[in-house]
């Protein structure tokens, strides 16, 4: 009974391990093509200052639509992206997107802020990686100061010295760099002092809870803290609700992104936002007011 029992199992473990690799399989020879077929499209998220509402920056996120199975999530698709080696390309690809998108919005006369593009740890190791992102700023005449990039802690332990050197190219040529899901790595203070970087992005499974977690408020305020003394900026990500707007106003956070003020969204839907310069949180409260 027990063995007939187990050989049933084994069957369905079996048959559910082939069909997964099989998925498996057909998303890796998908996203081979994707990137040719133009199937890749970034989204961009808001920034805004706590203070005033300010418009300040868009995160640039990647979006992959798969025919037939409508918009696929970074969460799905990128560390295949990285397993496979395919985010070199695909990576370059966003660099370049975003880079045509801040210059087209630029020349519609949108007056769009700086663009947050993320890079993949392998992509920003390679050599040679700034002088590349300089080559793509080049080649379609953006200034270097309008982007920022996005990088994580653990990135950062693997090559002190190779990274010091990139980050130190990348913010001679005049872009920002931010520490993405800060204090969710093997995350070293130190880190902070050691790496020429701007920004700190502190992670949403921190921001979350900030407003009801004791704990989660002590390290949100930490981090805020330590941020405003050694003069980097904080962002705080994943802000949902006026709750968390308020704790993260009264420790002095610099700006926020979040659904509290909007998804990521398309570039047109973007554009229509660029437009209104109204990005305000639905109910208004007293720290957002527009600019211009
Ligand atoms: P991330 O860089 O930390 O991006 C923030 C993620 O949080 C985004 O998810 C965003 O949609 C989501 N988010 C923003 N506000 C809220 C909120 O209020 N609540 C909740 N629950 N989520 C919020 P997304 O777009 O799915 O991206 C996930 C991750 O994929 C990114 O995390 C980033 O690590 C990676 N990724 C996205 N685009 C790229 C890219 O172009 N290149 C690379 N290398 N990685 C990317
Ligand atoms: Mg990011
Ligand atoms: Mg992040
Ligand atoms: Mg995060």
């Amino acid at each position: 009974q027990a063995k007939k029992a187990g050989r049933n199992l084994f069957r369905v473990f079996s048959t559910d391990m082939a069909h997964l690799l099989s998925e498996r399989l057909e998303l890796e020879s998908d996203l081979r093509e994707a990137l040719e077929l133009g199937e890749f499209e970034l989204f961009y998220q808001p920034q805004l200052l706590i203070d005033t509402g300010e418009l300040i920056g868009l995160e640039a996120l990647l979006r992959w639509r798969r025919p037939g199975r409508g918009v696929v999530m970074p969460a799905v698709f990128i560390p295949v992206l990285e397993e496979t080696g395919l985010i070199d390309g695909v990576g370059e690809w966003v660099l370049r997107a975003a880079c045509s998108q801040y210059v087209s919005w630029c020349k519609a006369g949108l007056r769009p802020p700086r663009i947050a593009v993320n890079v993949s740890g392998r992509q920003f190791l390679q050599t040679g990686f700034s002088e590349s992102v300089s080559r793509i700023l080049r080649d379609q005449d953006a200034a270097p100061t309008a982007f920022q990039l996005e990088i994580t802690e653990t990135v950062l332990a693997r090559d002190t010295r190779h990274c010091i050197d990139t980050l130190r190219s990348l913010r001679a040529l005049g872009l920002e760099i931010a520490l993405d899901d800060f204090g969710t790595g093997y995350s070293s203070l130190s880190y902070l002092k050691r790496f020429p970087i701007d920004v700190i992005k502190l992670d949403r499974s921190f921001v979350s809870e900030c407003h009801l977690k004791e704990e989660d408020a002590a390290i949100c305020a930490a981090v805020i803290s330590l941020g405003r003394t050694l003069g980097l900026k904080t962002v705080a990500e994943g802000v949902e609700e006026s709750t968390q707007l308020e704790f993260l106003q009264r420790e002095g956070c610099l700006a926020c992104q979040g659904y509290l003020f909007s998804p990521p969204k398309s570039a047109h839907e973007t554009a229509e936002l660029l437009r209104e310069r109204s990005c305000l949180p639905p109910r208004s409260s007293r720290c957002v007011e527009p600019v211009d």
